[in-house]
C-alpha cells in the first residue's frame, strides 16, 4: 500500500536516483573482506541478493553492480581498453556504475533508453537517430529479451556501429533451450514471468541467440570472460553463472 503510494506521487526517475543515494548509506554496514567490486573498488563482507528467484550475492551494496556488470567491467577494461581510448560509445539501458566510468571521460558518450527516467537519451532501439556507421563501441545488455520487434533492434545496431567498431551484446540465456522461446500471444505479465523468468520479457533466448545476431549480418563471438579471469577473481567478485553475463561481441 505504502510502496505503490510512493510510486504514485515520486517520479520514477526521482525514485532511481533517491535509491542510488539510499544504497550509498546503507552499504558501509555491509563493508568487508569477502567479496570485491570491481565497478566502484569496494569490498564487502556480503553482496546483497537479487532476481525473482533470489541469487545470493549478486548485487554490490554500494553502486548496485551485477554479476554481468563486473564481468563486462572487466572485459571493457581489460580487452577493450573502453576506459583510456577516446571511443564514441552508445551504452543502452545504461548501468550506473558504468554510466559513472564513461562520465569521467572526454568522449562522445550517448546513454540510452526508451524510458526517460533511466537515460539522458530516449532512443527506440529499433528507429536509433544516428547516421550510419557512427558508434565505436555499443553496449546493448539484457535489452533484447525485452524489444518487440528484437530483428530490427539487432538492424539498427549493425546500422550504427563502424566497421571497424564492437558492439558487446548480453542477454540472459537459457542454455537448456536449442531454439528461443518466443510467443507473440503472450503479453500479460504474470504470464511472461511464468514462461520466460521476468515479467517484462517478450522472449527467453536459447543457445541460439548468436545465430539470430548473425542472421542479421553480424559476425559473432560469444565470450565467457569468466574462463579469461583466475578462479579466485570470478569468486571473490561473484562474476556469476554464465546464464546472463555471457558476451556476445559483434561486429561487421
Ligand atoms: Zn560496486
Amino acid at each position: 500500500m505504502i510502496k505503490s503510494i510512493y510510486k504514485s506521487i515520486v517520479p520514477e526517475g526521482l525514485r532511481v536516483s533517491l535509491r542510488q543515494d539510499l544504497q550509498k548509506l546503507i552499504a558501509p554496514f555491509y563493508f568487508g573482506n569477502r567479496f570485491y567490486c570491481n565497478c566502484c573498488d569496494k569490498s564487502f563482507r556480503a553482496f546483497l541478493p537479487k532476481g525473482n528467484i533470489k541469487r545470493e550475492h549478486a548485487a554490490c551494496p554500494y553502486c548496485g553492480s551485477l554479476e554481468r556488470t563486473r564481468l563486462l567491467y572487466f572485459y571493457l577494461q581489460n580487452e577493450v581498453q573502453a576506459f583510456s581510448r577516446p571511443l564514441k560509445v552508445l551504452h543502452f539501458a545504461p548501468e550506473a556504475c558504468l554510466y559513472a566510468m564513461f562520465k569521467k571521460l572526454n568522449i562522445e558518450y550517448v546513454d540510452a533508453d526508451i524510458n526517460p527516467a533511466l537515460a539522458h537519451h530516449v532512443i527506440d532501439i529499433t528507429s536509433i537517430p544516428y547516421k550510419d556507421h557512427y558508434f565505436d563501441l555499443i553496449i546493448c545488455s539484457h535489452v533484447l529479451g525485452h524489444v518487440p520487434d528484437e530483428e530490427k533492434a539487432i538492424q539498427e545496431l549493425k546500422r550504427v556501429l563502424k566497421p571497424n567498431g564492437v558492439a558487446l551484446i548480453v542477454t540472459l540465456i537459457n542454455p537448456e533451450l536449442r531454439v528461443t522461446l518466443e510467443d507473440a500471444t503472450v503479453i500479460i505479465p504474470a504470464e511472461r514471468l511464468q514462461r520466460y523468468g521476468e515479467s517484462d520479457l517478450c522472449r527467453l533466448h536459447g543457445s541460439d541467440f548468436g545465430e539470430r545476431l548473425e542472421k542479421q549480418g553480424f559476425s559473432v563471438e560469444k565470450i565467457d570472460y569468466r574462463q579469461a579471469l583466475p578462479d579466485t577473481l570470478v569468486q571473490r567478485c561473484r562474476l556469476g553463472n554464465g546464464q546472463r553475463e555471457l558476451i556476445f561481441k559483434c561486429t561487421h
